[in-house]
């Protein structure tokens, strides 16, 4: 059973009448799921209201009092994780366990930022008059505008607004159309939890329509952002218009630079699994491997093992260890990106193209031998495509890592601890794992630099992303 889509405005659930309406397509299918309502002008407005109306109620609310309805809506989602985990791989594609793995931690997210609102401290300078005191506090920095992908249709949107909401803003959320239901069981969690009308609200609809709409709103202080570079930076420029804080979470081409003095096949099988999980369809995807000349064969030969070995299928299907991509737009990317990885002398090892002729499949891929300026090496693949190419020494490889206009995670594999310091100084990145492919945890900034954007999630960053600091004079 798939979810009855719907929008959630001032904790009413809203259906199809008299809205247009889009189809939600299953990937490992291409056959229709159901049809999801699109927001009209006035149900934004509304929306918005809604949020201006639910932003005076929560942020009265005290911090202590937030975190037990955040933390209920955490209990709700774990003992729904097995439901929602279903929908999610049937609108989106991926494995059930990666979905249902996906749900826990989105769980675990709550929780932290329930703990970390508590912990909203500001601090007192001590004054120079006798009896005064200065204090800087935290104060909520209002009504939140927030747009996610359809990659990780529940942990992106919730990491957004339960950091707002742990911090007593309200939020217009809108999730992708592509893969809505996992937004809508997750704001189902926390409107379930108690958390009242009009704190909590999603929205559907034509992207750029919706974004200018709730972007251009007086009452919106904060916009955040999951998707593409362009996308970005065209939202970055509405929210400017208004002087609006942003935080914006961009692509990426992350670096992996595995050293000679590295184990080349436990490297190699740490960093495929990482590579093909949600079909490479990750913002923190390795997808730039260089590997150090005197491991490179063997490092190659275990990473196509892993990739020949992948059965690529319907995510439900218990055997299945890869699903479809998310849209044919991807296996349109992934097409270009192959043809013209061979134009340029790159060989494929493995993979290399459509998978059936039913849904959207595309063979897990490994290709080598190809130039540094090629589309693979250069253009975000968001895909299971590898490139794997050769070095000789670190400033060769810190250049080339460093040279594309991203910066969002790295990867380096070494025994040397004065290599990795090395590294892990050299690196141009929001954030780089060392011997490990973990880049995101609830406690931990998750964000990039460079055009991979600004602004955190997660740890106590993500909090602060939502607070403004006021300065309070006491004389
Ligand atoms: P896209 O650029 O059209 O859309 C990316 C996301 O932004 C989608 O969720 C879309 O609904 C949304 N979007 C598009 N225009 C918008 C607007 N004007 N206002 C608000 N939201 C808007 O690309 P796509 O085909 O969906 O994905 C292609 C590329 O996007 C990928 O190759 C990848 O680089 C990037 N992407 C990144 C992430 C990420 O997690 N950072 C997630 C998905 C896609």
């Amino acid at each position: 059973m798939y979810t009855d889509l719907q929008l959630h405005i001032d904790g009413e659930w809203l259906g199809g009448a008299g809205r247009k309406g889009e189809d939600v397509v299953n990937p490992a299918t291409g056959k229709s799921l159901a049809s999801l309502p699109h927001a009209t002008a006035a149900d934004l407005d509304r929306a918005l209201d809604a949020a201006a109306k639910g932003l005076k109620i929560w942020a009265a609310t005290s911090p202590y009092d937030r975190s037990k309805v955040l933390r209920k809506a955490a209990d709700l989602m774990r003992e729904r994780a097995d439901h929602i985990a279903r929908i999610m791989t049937m609108e989106q594609g991926k494995v059930l366990a990666e979905a249902r793995m996906e749900t826990l931690t989105t769980a675990d997210i709550i929780d932290w930022m329930a703990e970390e609102g508590r912990r909203s401290y500001g601090r007192i300078i001590p004054g120079r008059a006798p009896n005064s005191r200065l204090m800087v506090i935290q104060e909520p920095v209002g009504v939140v505008a927030a747009f996610t992908p359809w990659n990780f249709p529940i942990l992106t949107p919730v990491r957004k607004f339960v950091a707002a909401l742990a911090a007593g803003c309200s939020v217009v959320i809108k999730a992708s159309e592509e893969t809505p239901a996992g937004c809508i069981e997750a704001v189902r969690c926390f409107a379930d939890a108690g958390l009242p009308n009009g704190v909590l609200n999603l929205v559907f609809g034509v992207p750029s329509t919706v974004s200018e709409h709730l972007i251009g709103a007086d009452i919106v202080r904060k916009i955040s952002f999951t998707g593409s570079v362009p996308v970005g930076k065209h939202l970055a420029g509405l929210a400017a218009k208004g002087m609006k804080r942003a935080t914006m979470e961009l692509g990426g081409h992350s670096p992996v630079v595995v050293f000679g003095d590295a184990d080349p096949e436990k490297s190699a099988e740490v960093i495929a699994a990482s590579k093909y999980r949600n079909a490479g369809q990750v913002c923190v995807s390795p997808t730039r491997f260089y590997v150090q000349e005197q491991v490179y064969d063997r490092f190659v030969k275990r990473f196509t093992d892993y990739a020949k070995a992948i059965k690529l299928g319907d995510g439900l299907d218990k055997d299945t260890t890869m699903g479809p991509l998310a849209n044919p737009r991807r296996l349109d990317a992934m097409e270009a990106i192959v043809n013209d990885a061979k134009s340029r002398g790159g060989k494929v090892v493995a993979g290399g193209k459509r998978h059936g002729n039913q849904g959207f499949f595309f063979e897990p891929t490994v290709i080598t031998d190809l130039p540094d300026d090629s589309k693979l090496m250069t253009d975000e693949p968001f895909g299971p495509i590898a490139p794997i190419v050769p070095f000789k020494t670190f400033d060769e490889v810190v250049e080339r890592a460093n040279s594309l206009p991203f910066g969002l995670a790295a990867y380096a594999f070494t025994s040397s601890s004065q290599t990795a310091t090395k590294i892990g100084d050299a690196i141009q990145s929001g954030m780089i794992a060392i011997n490990s492919a973990v880049v995101s945890m609830p406690e931990t900034p998750f964000g990039g630099v460079k055009e991979s954007g600004y602004g955190h999630e997660g740890g106590i960053e993500g909090l602060e992303a939502y607070t403004n600091k006021k300065f309070v004079s006491l004389s």
